[in-house]
């Protein structure tokens, strides 16, 4: 079921220069939508106007319902929390006083909640932990923690699994197919990770000079696609039951 329909969006930052332009696609509930391209595509772009912090420009933004949903944003390599010495509880409650950061006070039902939510990312015997001193892939789980302590219809993702190791950043990935699948949610990711798509997502819209081409994922991850979308030679293959995206020989 569509969360979100994108039509004929332009947005941008300054005045005259529209950033992306012509975009449409649809988010949908219980279904993974990667969003990919080169830096300077406009992935961030995109998701700071679904966000509601970046005003369209031209076109529409349909959520169901008419109303903007509850969203939980896990930004991009995030470390902020790094400078201070908080716990990752007390990062997971940030989520529930968004404004007021670690000075806020939760009640006793907030730190229920948020102890839930690490719970749910099998973390939350790292409560009590410093968050500065957690593993890259643990403050990744205590952040999603933080996105979904408000139980979000919309789950957006910066560049998820960039920095982790091959182990931790698998079982990432299952975390947000689980919240997808079990939980109705609808899962936002902006990705390098071409295997992460190639395997996991739904939908994918294909970012590349201010413009966007989106489609279901089996569709725009073939060869001929990905390799037009890149300007190279790009294989989709099968290896043990998972797809992996290669580079193809380049022509001289
Ligand atoms: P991506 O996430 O795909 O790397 P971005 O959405 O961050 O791409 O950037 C798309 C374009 O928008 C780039 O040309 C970038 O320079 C420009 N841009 C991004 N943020 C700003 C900003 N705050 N002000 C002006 N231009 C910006």
């Amino acid at each position: 079921m569509a969360l979100l329909r994108v039509n004929d969006l332009a947005v941008g930052y300054r005045r005259g220069v529209d950033v992306l332009s012509e975009v449409s696609l649809v988010v949908r509930r219980g279904e993974l939508t990667a969003l990919v391209g080169r830096n300077g595509s406009g992935k961030t772009t995109l998701m700071r106007a679904v966000l509601g912090l970046l005003p369209a420009r031209r076109g529409r933004m349909e959520f169901a319902g008419g109303a903007r949903p509850r969203v939980g944003y896990v930004p991009q390599a995030d470390r902020s929390e790094m400078r201070f010495p908080v716990s990752a509880l007390e990062v997971v409650l940030m989520g529930l006083t968004p404004g007021l950061g670690a000075l806020a006070r939760a009640g006793a039902s907030g730190h229920a909640a948020a102890l839930a939510s690490l719970d749910r990312l099998h973390v939350a015997d790292l409560a009590s932990q410093r968050f500065s001193a957690l593993s890259g892939g643990q403050r990744q789980r205590v952040l999603l923690a933080r996105a979904l302590v408000h139980e979000p219809e919309l789950l957006a993702l910066d560049e998820p699994v960039r920095g982790l190791d091959l182990p931790s950043a698998a079982s990432l990935v299952q975390l947000l197919v689980r919240e997808a699948r079990e939980r109705n949610v609808a899962v936002l990711v902006a990705t390098h990770t071409l295997d992460l798509v190639a395997n996991h997502a739904d939908s994918v819209a294909l970012f590349r000079e201010g413009r966007c081409a989106f489609g279901p994922a089996r569709e725009m991850f073939t060869d001929a696609v990905l390799s037009e979308h890149h300007d190279a030679p790009v294989m989709v293959r099968e290896v043990e039951g998972q797809r992996v995206v290669l580079p193809g020989r380049p022509k001289c």
